[in-house]
């Protein structure tokens, strides 16, 4: 029998009750899991601190001394217990809500204690609320000591950080000789890793700051690791199944347009990432590549060539966008780009009527149209194509998995892929979410941008931001005010929104104002930003909705009500819908005056820097990966406990290398010496342990 698999129930003192406890709570069962419960922090008791040297609130020490005298305070609910500790020079006060009578028959004045806690500041005075209290003996733990996240429940039956503590210690020593280990010998050689049994005893009782250090690596690398694997293996597995449509040629229609027809030069950075396409879609493997650029960095036309590319090898393409906004504009752009050259564009959107569809549909089937333009729609069954070889998937955030495989199999052979967008993801990001994705960056904006000039500023300076948006309004340009509507169901959001709306209505009468909001019928959604778009409406009040690439270079004022209520990358997609044209454009943040530190660096990271992947490391190092992470987690085959996609990039570049060299040795893992890699991923994503339980 496997000693880490023995049951907890049979570890000294634990008992049936408490291990059921566990299994409820934190769903481990055996000494090995309970094991993987790592501490969120450890108490330095290395050390004594003298009171006078107490500092700061968030650093747990240890002070040796007596109790000088107890004080008791209020009454039922209300009543308190004040120990004065001194330690010889100084005291402070440890205050004790709960276990009042407790504490007075355990803790007598004059006996030597340690005490040990968080130091509470109130009222610029330093305290200890509930801290722990022992009594000095040689035996006593020193170095570091673990604390353990616990639940309500589990205090309740004295499942304390203290107990479990005791627990671990008890499983780890059962367990001492019989960890197997969880990565390839080599591996471990080659990176310098401690073994997991070695790691595992650090996490929880490091010998020294150094050991700790290396525990963590250990175990985090591990994480990290099974991950890539897991996502890379993946994406061989896809790319082994479909072979790609060869675009051997670069022929007439790629040749001529960029003679003829380009209407400027490319960038280097958009030469580059044509390269890395055409490369991709000559490799004879199907392409799955997503392209980012910031906005106004010129996707399109990168797209566009890419489209052609497949046009001259004999292959129809298509470009999908998320409404039918941006489904028109691209359709726009796209024929006027065209236009003298012969290539057939169609454009399919929801709104498109029963008797064109059906000619359009004949197009696509008979191969005469090549390029379609379209929405969601073109997702559906009845839409057919001759021979697609190229799927462009705009803005892809909103766009998922699911459905770029159901557009893969509008073909015998599946399409070659690119997915923009303008989301500037961190490259830790892409490269753990998008592991079955090739990135290309566009890093560079066409030449003779002027960068947006952004503005903070309070509510009270309304009048002052009225007249400056009147006067890009005389100049002739068009203007967005936006306002915060996270919840659609907010009425109080609603209200702001309706208010803005009236009160823009009002101040500039003189000029006709559209309005767009989530809540609006698609229909109306539509005619309203068709207004603002063909420059009818001279303002646009509006909530995130108008997020994602519309394209109106005459609009030169990006107005954010509430922006302390924004996350940075929104601001910042919200920012790109200005500066696209010529003329100098702005960008002003509307707050309230009282803003937390860190809403107050967001906004004035927004001030200083008009750079979205330096926007997006900010965001990633001021919030950790949360939203941005949380609508990609569904792209993690298995949770992360210890490692921090914000702050672990270095370490996941070489886990992943390492995880590519094993894979280009054997693709599936079938190898005898990779038994072990997949036992591992078979059993990680399964996922044992819940840590959103934990409190
Ligand atoms: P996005 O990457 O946000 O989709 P677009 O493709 O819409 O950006 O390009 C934004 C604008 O920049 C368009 O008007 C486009 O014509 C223009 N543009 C693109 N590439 C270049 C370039 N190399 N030089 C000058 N203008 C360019
Ligand atoms: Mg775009």
């Amino acid at each position: 029998m496997d000693p880490t698999k023995a049951e907890l129930k049979y570890l000294p003192g634990m008992g049936p009750a408490r291990s059921e406890l566990l299994r409820q709570e934190l769903g481990v069962t055996t000494l090995d899991e309970l094991v993987h419960c790592f501490p969120y922090r450890y108490v330095d008791r290395s050390r004594f601190y003298k009171i006078s040297e107490i500092d700061s609130p968030s650093v747990y020490v240890q002070i040796r001394g007596r109790i000088v005298g107890f004080r008791q305070t209020g009454e039922g609910r209300a009543a308190r217990l004040i120990a004065q500790f001194s330690d010889g020079e100084r005291t402070i006060d440890l205050v004790f809500f709960k276990g009042i009578q407790y504490v007075l028959k355990s803790y007598q004045p004059g006996v030597d204690y340690i005490v040990f806690g968080k130091p509470n500041l109130f009222n610029g005075v330093y305290s200890f609320v509930h801290p722990d209290i022992e009594t000095p003996s040689p035996d006593k733990l020193t170095g570091f000591m673990p604390l353990y996240h616990t639940t309500e429940k589990m205090k309740n039956k004295f499942l304390h950080s203290k107990a479990l503590q005791k627990f671990i210690y008890l499983a780890l020593r059962q367990m001492a000789g019989s960890v197997r280990e969880t990565l390839p010998a080599g591996l471990i050689a080659q990176e310098h890793l401690l073994p997991l049994e070695t790691a595992l005893q650090q996490i929880h009782f490091p010998a020294n700051p150094y050991q700790l250090d290396k525990a963590r690596e250990r175990l985090k690398y591990e994480e990290l690791f099974y991950v890539q694997l897991a996502i890379l293996r993946q994406a061989h597995n896809v790319r082994s199944r479909y072979r790609g449509h060869v675009f051997a040629r670069v022929g007439d229609l790629f040749n001529r347009f960029y003679r003829e027809f380009l209407p400027f030069q490319l960038t280097e950075a958009q030469k580059r990432v044509l390269r890395e396409i055409r490369a991709d879609m000559g490799s004879g493997v199907q392409m799955n590549r997503l392209l980012q650029g910031d906005v106004g960095s010129g996707k399109t036309i990168v797209a566009l060539m890419s489209m052609l590319l497949a046009l001259d090898n004999g292959y129809q393409a298509c470009i999908i966008a998320p409404t039918e906004i941006l489904a028109t504009q691209h359709y726009e752009s796209l024929t006027r780009l065209l236009q003298g050259l012969p290539v057939q564009v169609g454009l399919l959107k929801g709104s498109v009527r029963k008797k064109d569809r059906t000619g359009l549909h004949e197009g696509l089937r008979d191969g005469s149209l090549q390029i379609l333009v379209g929405t969601h729609a073109v997702l559906e069954e009845e839409v057919v194509f001759r021979n697609l070889g190229l799927v462009v998937i705009d803005e892809q955030h909103r766009f998922g998995v699911a459905q770029r495989a159901r557009m893969w199999a509008k073909n015998p052979q599946p399409p070659h892929v690119l997915v923009m967008t303008a989301t500037p993801i961190p490259r830790t990001l892409a490269m753990t979410v998008y592991g079955d994705l090739d990135v290309s960056v566009i890093d560079e904006l066409p030449p003779g941008r002027k960068p947006v000039t952004t503005w903070h500023v309070y509510e009270n300076k309304r009048q002052q931001l009225q007249n400056f948006m009147r006067q890009q309004l005389q100049a002739g340009r068009q203007v967005y005010v936006v306002y915060p509507l996270i919840d659609e169901s907010e009425k109080s959001d609603m209200k702001n929104l309706m208010d803005g709306y009236d009160s823009m209505c009002e101040v500039f009468s003189e000029y006709p104002v559209a309005m767009v909001h989530g809540r609006m019928k698609p229909v109306e959604k539509e005619e309203q930003m068709r207004r603002f778009v063909s420059g009818e409406a001279r303002l646009l009040v509006a909530t995130t909705v108008i997020e994602v690439g519309v394209n109106v270079p005459n609009a030169s004022v990006m107005v954010i009500e509430n922006a302390e209520r924004f996350g940075l990358s929104q601001l910042h997609q919200l920012r790109g819908r200005v500066g696209r044209g010529a003329d100098q454009s702005f960008c002003v943040l509307v707050s309230r005056y009282e803003l937390s530190a860190e809403t107050r660096k967001r906004l004035s990271i927004m001030t200083e820097t008009t750079n979205g992947f330096e926007i997006a490391e900010a965001d990633l190092a001021l919030r950790g990966p949360g939203d941005l992470e949380g609508t990609m987690q569904s792209g993690l085959p298995f949770r992360l406990q210890l490692a921090d996609l914000a702050h672990d990039g270095d370490m996941l570049q070489r886990v992943r290398r390492a995880a590519q060299a094993i894979l280009e040795q054997d693709p599936l893992l079938t190898a005898p010496q990779n038994a072990l890699l997949l036992e591992q991923l078979h059993l990680k994503s399964q996922g044992v342990v819940d840590w959103s339980a934990i409190s």
